[in-house]
């Protein structure tokens, strides 16, 4: 099982999507790439679990 997500799911104007095996690889590069790119988005936990919903499994 591969867990995906992409900032267009999220209704950002951005192309950046991440796959990996498991939620906390997902999430580790969820956070770097929010403080990299997104910084109006402030990282708590309601905002974490918004993003994590957000997250497909295929
Ligand atoms: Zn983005």
């Amino acid at each position: 099982m591969t867990k995906t997500i992409s900032c267009k799911n999220a209704g950002k104007d951005c192309a950046w999507s991440a796959s990996t095996e498991t939620e906390e690889e997902l999430m580790s590069l969820v956070t770097e790439h929010v403080l990299a790119e997104h910084k109006e988005i402030e990282l708590t936990s309601e905002n974490i679990s918004n993003i994590k919903s957000l997250i497909k499994e295929e």
